[in-house]
């Protein structure tokens, strides 16, 4: 496996076995047979079937160990404690189509019988079986994280065979084991002048398909593009690429961001702006993620773009138990060798280093976007329709993300100026302020439906936000809770007067009966059941009919609908006949079918107002319109 931390264990786990081999290793002739642990009976085929869908990380595994060799051969040669020629260290590729056979070569460490034998054998070995026993009982591959390191022994996911020879950068002679995916190998000495290792899979019938070109050099690209030793392939070094994240953040251009992005997202528009993560204490992460263009809202097609490495090695591109649900629409790369690949995703979402490294994010991107506030607030208002979807969405799924976004949230009113929640507090305290002195916040979520509501809101000298996003009515929500004494109603919620109830009543210009009557004209024209009628005196230049719906009940119907559950049939809207507009006076002096036409035709003048009338009653409306006016 590639994972220097499971690669350090180890490596302690060898050195202090390391002597028992020496002895076994000195006794063995030049020709040697073995039996592989009886355990692994099972092995082989349990890995060839293991996670079908993906065969192509044999190739990542392999590379990753070719890459590691090299590494320490690198390591030794700085510490002095090798002191040969380096020479060229290109890991090199290459396939026969004739033979059958994919070649991976190495100029790294290479490995003594020894170390073939502890490695090799014993070793690595016992890792992949460790893996079989752990999870030959989940049926469903798919709980385990998409990729895992199954090291070595993932080459018989793909090879009928397997041969390796190498040649350590001691003094030793060169290797040669061979198995053939049963529980024997055999190992002779080999004819091999050049350090290093070199593997060759003899490729099983059923994995043809990696015998071609485009097919390794895609594999090579999606796994080791950002690996730190040149990988040649077909003529090519497929990686030439250095990891930008891995760079310091002050060495590097905007410029050099955007590029990387273009690298990775080439048919993506240019992102909003990045987030460079650089963390080694109590954890180690690196990364660069992007905020890109959502306008649209939210996209599930735009997700799983966050890339995982471990050490610049590729692991997968989903991401959901490591980065938070609502940062998952981000863009870009997180490399962490801290993350455990090789567990179920339950076990992932529990594990303490994921935790701290989820946390890190969020308030990483918390702390970019209260920066890029306070820095350049035009610019950020610009931004606001697509991080302003991040912001609700993440306020709205965690907590602590909650509390930081507080100070860069913004509302937008119905004439486009953005505000704080501070600052929109300020500006409604003097004139929405109801009688129990909660403040109120108007808004609209659809400026053409609710335009009449609005404007005649701000006739009032209210101020109308415009919500309209789809996140917006759970966003509203969360925001009321989280302010103090406000409370936020859609503008058709209420009567004019009722809407910011500032308890004064205004005079009744009908008498007792005069009501009776005309609430008895309006129940008449009532044939929806879902409308309730209701008189109240308004201003005589206010609307003479408006229906209304209950913030609490529209919620509450939103909501039920948004689980699925049934319509209960409560009625929701409320037609507020406002007693003190002069039309009301003349339906109550025409009375009989003129009266009825003339109310019937307020209602619908209501409706289509509200955007409740369609079909055939805007035709009977439209027809009664011209009688009336004919009239
Ligand atoms: P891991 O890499 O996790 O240790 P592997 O099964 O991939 O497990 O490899 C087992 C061991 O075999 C490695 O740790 C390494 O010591 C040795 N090894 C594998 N490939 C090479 C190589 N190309 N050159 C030198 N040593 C190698």
């Amino acid at each position: 496996m590639p994972f220097s931390v499971i690669g350090a264990e180890k490596l302690s786990a060898l050195a202090a076995i390391g002597k028992t081999f020496d002895g076994a290793g000195a006794e063995k002739k030049s020709m040697a047979q073995g039996t592989l642990s009886v355990h692994t009976e099972r092995l082989f085929p349990i890995i060839k079937k293991f996670l079908y869908s993906d065969h192509e990380i044999f190739l990542r595994e392999l590379v990753a160990n070719a890459v590691d060799a090299t590494q320490k051969l690198k390591m030794l040669a700085s510490s002095g404690e090798f002191d040969g020629e380096l020479g060229d260290l290109t890991i090199k590729l290459g396939f026969d189509k004739e033979s059958k056979t994919i070649t991976l070569t190495d100029r790294g460490i290479g490995m003594t019988e020894t170390e073939v034998e502890q490695y090799i054998n014993q070793i690595a070995f016992s890792s992949a079986e460790a893996f079989v026993d752990k999870f030959k009982d989940q049926s469903d591959g798919a709980q385990i994280i998409g990729h895992f390191g199954l090291g070595f022994y993932s080459a018989f996911m793909v090879a009928e065979k397997v041969v390796l020879q190498t040649k350590s950068y001691k003094d030793a002679p060169a290797i040669e084991w061979e198995c053939e995916g049963s529980t024997e190998y055999e190992m002779r000495e080999a004819e091999k002048e050049d350090r290093g290792t070199t593997l060759t899979l003899h490729i099983a019938e059923d994995s043809e398909e990696f015998l071609d070109a485009d097919r390794l050099k895609g594999i090579l690209e999606k796994y080791a593009r950002f690996m730190p030793v040149p990988i040649e392939f077909e003529g090519e070094i497929i990686n030439d690429k250095e990891p930008l994240w891995l760079k310091k953040p002050s060495e590097l251009t905007d410029e050099d961001y955007l590029n990387f992005y273009k690298e990775l997202y080439p048919y993506s528009p240019d992102p909003l702006f990045h987030v460079h993560l650089n963390v080694d204490h109590p954890f180690s992460l690196t990364g660069i993620l992007y905020f890109p263009k959502i306008t649209t809202g939210f996209d599930p097609q735009a997700k799983n773009k966050i890339q995982l490495y471990s050490n610049s090695v590729f692991i997968t591109d989903e991401v959901k138990e490591i980065v938070p649900e609502f940062l998952t629409c981000l863009h870009g790369v997180i490399d962490s060798p801290d993350i455990p690949l090789n567990v179920s995703r339950s076990y992932l979402q529990a594990d303490s280093n994921v935790k701290k490294i989820s946390s890190h994010i969020v308030k990483k991107a918390a702390d970019k976007l209260g920066e890029l506030f306070r820095d350049n607030r035009q610019d950020f208002e610009q931004k606001w329709s697509d991080v302003g979807f991040f912001v609700k969405y993440g306020t709205l799924t965690d907590s602590k993300f909650a509390d930081r976004a507080k100070a860069f949230s913004l509302v937008k009113n119905v004439d486009g100026e953005f505000f704080t929640f501070d600052e929109y507090a300020e500006k409604t305290a003097g004139n929405q302020k109801d009688k129990d002195e909660t403040l109120i916040w108007l808004y609209t979520n659809d400026a053409h439906q609710l335009d009449s509501y609005a404007a005649a809101a701000k006739a009032r000298g209210y101020d109308v936000l415009l919500l309209d996003q789809p996140i917006d009515s759970h966003w509203i929500g969360q925001l009321e809770q989280s302010l103090e004494k406000t409370r936020i109603v859609r503008v058709d919620s209420e009567s004019l007067e009722r809407l910011i109830d500032k308890g004064t009543e205004l005079e009744q210009m009908l008498g007792k009966e005069e009501l009776e009557s005309l609430e008895g004209i309006y129940r008449n024209q009532m044939d929806d059941k879902g409308i309730e009628v209701k008189l109240e005196p308004l201003q005589a230049h206010d609307a003479p009919v408006t229906v209304v719906q209950s913030e609490w009940m529209r919620r509450f119907q939103e909501m039920s609908r948004m689980q699925g559950r049934a319509d209960m049939g409560m009625p929701s809207f409320t037609l507020i006949v406002n007693t003190n507009h002069p039309v009301q006076k003349r339906i109550l002096q025409k009375g009989g079918e003129p009266a009825a036409e003339l109310a019937r035709q307020m209602i619908d003048l209501a409706k289509l107002s509200g955007g409740l009338l369609q079909g055939k009653d805007l035709s009977a409306f439209v027809q009664r319109s011209m009688r009336l006016s004919g009239e």
